[in-house]
């Protein structure tokens, strides 16, 4: 090798990988209680989730890192959990029981007239891999600001669009990453979830040494 060696990035938990691809065969089924709902065309119990249908991802860590892009499985168990998107461990920190959590422009709304308060796709990030996730911002072009919350909250998801074709086959609308509230079932009866949101709370700002 010449030259410098870049120094090595580890990728984090949530990174999708390329070998990760799932097949994605939807269709519009009829419900028991009628109206028609996205589903798989070989549905699985597992594959609602909030009454939301998630979509299928493997979960196996293989293939060159996409890092632009999110493994569905591993951003929900992060949300879910409160897991570091850099480690996938338990970001609260034990000592004060808050969630560090790093918000992106990209990733985060705050909530008018709610303060210190805001939905974000991105997961918490634990206080040990705070530096090597912030180090990774100006690679990604992205501007950052680090808080701890109380607690957070599924709100909402981030969706691709689907309407009823012809024999009950699904048309992808053309719209990606629509946030669906986990509050609104009509719209969820279309959609296929890539990411879910959460409601993080009572933030305050940290300062990073
Ligand atoms: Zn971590």
């Amino acid at each position: 090798m010449t030259g410098a060696a870049p120094r090595a990035l580890r990728v984090p938990y949530v990174i999708a990988h390329a070998d990760e691809g799932a097949p994605q065969r939807l269709r519009f089924a009829r419900r028991p209680f009628g109206g028609l709902r996205l589903a798989y065309d070989n549905p699985r119990r597992s594959d609602l989730v909030r009454g939301v249908l998630r979509a299928r991802v493997l979960n196996n860590r293989q293939g060159a890192p996409q890092w632009r892009k999110l493994n569905t499985l591993r951003q929900w168990r992060c949300m879910e959990r409160n897991l570091c998107q850099v480690c996938g461990l338990d970001a609260t920190d034990p000592i004060t029981g808050r969630i560090p959590w790093i918000t992106t422009a990209t990733a985060f709304r705050a909530i008018p007239d709610v303060s210190n308060s805001g939905y974000t796709s991105a997961p918490a990030t634990c206080l040990a891999c705070i530096p090597e996730s912030l180090g990774m911002c100006p690679q990604l072009h992205v501007s950052s600001a680090v808080y701890t919350v109380a607690r957070s909250e599924p709100a909402a998801v981030l969706a691709d669009m689907f309407s009823p074709g012809p024999g009950g086959r699904a048309v992808h609308t053309g719209e990606h990453n629509v946030l669906v509230g986990l509050n609104e079932p009509a719209l969820l009866r279309s959609a296929l979830a890539t990411q879910l949101i959460v409601r993080i709370e009572d933030m305050r700002p940290l300062k990073v040494t």
